[in-house]
C-alpha cells in the first residue's frame, strides 16, 4: 500500500518545507513527522510557546511577530542549535517555518554536516494567493493539542471546540487580515529565493498545495520515500 498516508515510513535526515504562509506546511509537516517518528520542529510554535511562558526570548518576539515580519536570524539559529542538541533530533527532523532567510539556510547546512546528515529534502508547497487568504482568514486551533481546522474548508463537528480533545479552538493574532498581508510580503521578500538556493543543489521537489489534504500526503510520502532511497547517492 505505498499510497497509505498512514503507514509509517523511514526518514534518516532533516525535511524542509517551503512554500507561502496558509499553504498547508503546518499540518502536513505535523502529520509526515508522525508517520516517520521524528520530532516536528516549527520555529513559530517555538516563538509562540516562548511568549505564552513570558520568556525574555518571548517579549523580544512578540512585537515582530504581531506585525508580520520575521525575527532575526541569530535568535532563530540560537534557538534551533539548542533544539538540535536534544537526544530526539539525532535520527531525523521535520522544519516547519525553517529556514525562512539565506543566512538561516546555509547556517544550517553547517550545522548539518556537523551532525552527521547528508543533504536535506526539500518540499516547496506551491499554491495561488486566493487560496491562502482563504485558509489563513478560515484557520483556527485547538488551545490543548494544537490540532489545526478551517472554518470553510475542514471545520469542528461543534463551532470553536476540537473534535479530537474537547479543547478550545483560537485564531491566531497574526491571522488578521492586515498581518496576513505582511507576511506574505514577507515571504515573498525573504523566503521565496530559497527555493532556487536548494534547487541548484538539486534537492527541490515541488508539491501542489491546492490539493486535498490526503492527496498531499501522499504525495508527500511519495517524494520522502524516493528521496530516501537515494539517500547513498545524494
Ligand atoms: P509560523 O507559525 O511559521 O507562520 O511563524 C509565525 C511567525 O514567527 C512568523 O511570521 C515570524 O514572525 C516568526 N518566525 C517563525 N519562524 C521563523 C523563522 N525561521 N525566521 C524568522 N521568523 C520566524
Amino acid at each position: 500500500m505505498t499510497g497509505n498516508s498512514a503507514v509509517r515510513m523511514a526518514l534518516n535526515r532533516a525535511l524542509i518545507f517551503l512554500g507561502p504562509p496558509g499553504a498547508g506546511k503546518g499540518t502536513q509537516s505535523k502529520r509526515i513527522a508522525l508517520r516517520c517518528g521524528v520530532p516536528h520542529l516549527s520555529t513559530g510554535d517555538m516563538f509562540r510557546d516562548a511568549i505564552s511562558r513570558g520568556s525574555e526570548l518571548g517579549r523580544v518576539v512578540q512585537p515582530i511577530m504581531e506585525r508580520g515580519d520575521l525575527v532575526p536570524d541569530d535568535l532563530v539559529m540560537k534557538m534551533v542549535e539548542e533544539r538540535l542538541a536534544r537526544p530526539d533530533s539525532a535520527g531525523g527532523f521535520v522544519f516547519d517555518g525553517f529556514p525562512r532567510t539565506l543566512p538561516q539556510a546555509m547556517q544550517l547546512d553547517r550545522i548539518l554536516g556537523k551532525m552527521g546528515f547528508g543533504k536535506p529534502i526539500v518540499v516547496d508547497f506551491s499554491v495561488s494567493v486566493d487560496k491562502l487568504l482563504r485558509r489563513l482568514s478560515g484557520r483556527w486551533t485547538c488551545s490543548v493539542g494544537g490540532e489545526i481546522y478551517n472554518v470553510y474548508d475542514a471545520p469542528p463537528q461543534k463551532a470553536g471546540i476540537c473534535d479530537a480533545d474537547g479543547g478550545k479552538l483560537f485564531q491566531r493574532p497574526d491571522d488578521r487580515a492586515e498581518v496576513v498581508k505582511e507576511r506574505l510580503a514577507a515571504y515573498e521578500r525573504q523566503t521565496r529565493p530559497l527555493a532556487e538556493y536548494y534547487r541548484r543543489q538539486g534537492v527541490l521537489d515541488t508539491l501542489d498545495a491546492a490539493a486535498g489534504m490526503e492527496d498531499v500526503s501522499r504525495a508527500l510520502g511519495e517524494i520522502v520515500k524516493r528521496a530516501e532511497g537515494q539517500n547513498g547517492r545524494l
